[in-house]
C-alpha cells in the first residue's frame, strides 16, 4: 500500500457518504477530496476537504486531477449522472489515473410487478395514457421533460422545487421520499395514483414506491439506466475501498 494516497470522490450519493471513512480504515494515511455537483443546496458533511461545483468537462476534470496531484479517481455518482461518469472515464484516460467506479445494483422486476421499461425519460413521457394520474418520480432537473403532458393529472415529488413551472393541473410535493412501501400505498391512494414513473436507480432508500406500486398492482414506467463507458465497477463500497488499498 502506498502512503497518503490522494482520491478524489465524486460524491452525490448515499454509498458515497460512507467511502472516506471506509477508506480510512483500510488506508489510515489516505487523503480524501470529495466533490459534489451542487444540485441542492444542503450538502451532507462527509467529513473532507469538499469542493462543489463542476470541472469544466472532462479536460476541467483532467486539470484538476492534475493540479491537486490526484492518484485515484473514485465515481460514486448516481446511476443517471451519466455526463460526470463519462467525463470521469475520459480524463483517467488524459490522466492515466485508474478509476473505480461504486454504483447501486439495478432494481429487477419481481413477481407482481408490471414494469413497462423505457429507454428514457421521453420514451417514459410519451408513453403515459391521456387522463392517468402517474405518480413521476424524476430530479428537478429531469421534469421539465414531463411538462409538455398537460393532459396528464400528475403528482410530482422532489426535495427542492423543479427549475420550470409545472402544467395546470399537477401537484407538486416538495419532500423527501416515504420510507416505507405502507406510506408510499397511503400516498398513491390519496392521490388516486394510476401509475408510477420511476429511474432504475437500485438501492433501498427509494424502493419503497416500487413495492407500494405492486402492493396496489399499478403500472411501473421503469426508467433503464443510461450505457456508460466501461469501468471497474463495484456494488459494494466495503469491496471497492478494500480493492484500492490492494491496489497501492
Ligand atoms: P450529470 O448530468 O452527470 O452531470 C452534469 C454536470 O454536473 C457534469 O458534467 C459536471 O459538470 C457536474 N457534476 C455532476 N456530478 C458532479 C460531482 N460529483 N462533482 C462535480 N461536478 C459534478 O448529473 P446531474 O446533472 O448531477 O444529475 C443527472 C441525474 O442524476 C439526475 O437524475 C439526478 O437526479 C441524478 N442524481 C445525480 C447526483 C449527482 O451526484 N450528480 C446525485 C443524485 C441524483 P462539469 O462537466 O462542468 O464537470
Amino acid at each position: 500500500m502506498r502512503e497518503g494516497l490522494k482520491i478524489l470522490l465524486l460524491a452525490g450519493t448515499q454509498e458515497a457518504r460512507l467511502l472516506p471513512n471506509l477508506l480510512q480504515k483500510h488506508m489510515p494515511d489516505v487523503q480524501v477530496i470529495a466533490s459534489f455537483a451542487g444540485a441542492v443546496s444542503q450538502l451532507p458533511d462527509l467529513g473532507v476537504p469538499t469542493r462543489v461545483g463542476g470541472f469544466g468537462g472532462p479536460e476541467g476534470l483532467a486539470d484538476y486531477c492534475r493540479s491537486e496531484e490526484i492518484d485515484f479517481l473514485v465515481d460514486a455518482t448516481h446511476p443517471f449522472a451519466a455526463q460526470i461518469s463519462r467525463n470521469a472515464c475520459h480524463a483517467a484516460r488524459l490522466v492515466a489515473l485508474p478509476l473505480f467506479r461504486l454504483t447501486r445494483a439495478p432494481w429487477a422486476e419481481t413477481d407482481g410487478d408490471g414494469w413497462h421499461r423505457v429507454g428514457d425519460l421521453d420514451a417514459a413521457a410519451s408513453c403515459l395514457p391521456a387522463g392517468s394520474k402517474p405518480f413521476i418520480a424524476v430530479g428537478r432537473k429531469e421534469i421539465k421533460r414531463f411538462c409538455h403532458r398537460s393532459d396528464l393529472e400528475a403528482v410530482v415529488r422532489m426535495i427542492e422545487r423543479p427549475t420550470c413551472s409545472l402544467p395546470a393541473g399537477w401537484s407538486l410535493q416538495l419532500s423527501r421520499p416515504s420510507k416505507t412501501s405502507r406510506e408510499e400505498e397511503a400516498f398513491f391512494r390519496t392521490h388516486g395514483i394510476t401509475h408510477v414513473v420511476s429511474k432504475n436507480s437500485g438501492g433501498e432508500a427509494s424502493y419503497a414506491k416500487i413495492a407500494a406500486a405492486r402492493a396496489l398492482s399499478l403500472p411501473v414506467i421503469m426508467i433503464d439506466r443510461p450505457d456508460l463507458p466501461q469501468a471497474i465497477e463495484f456494488h459494494d463500497p466495503s469491496a471497492l475501498c478494500e480493492a484500492i488499498a490492494e491496489s497501492g
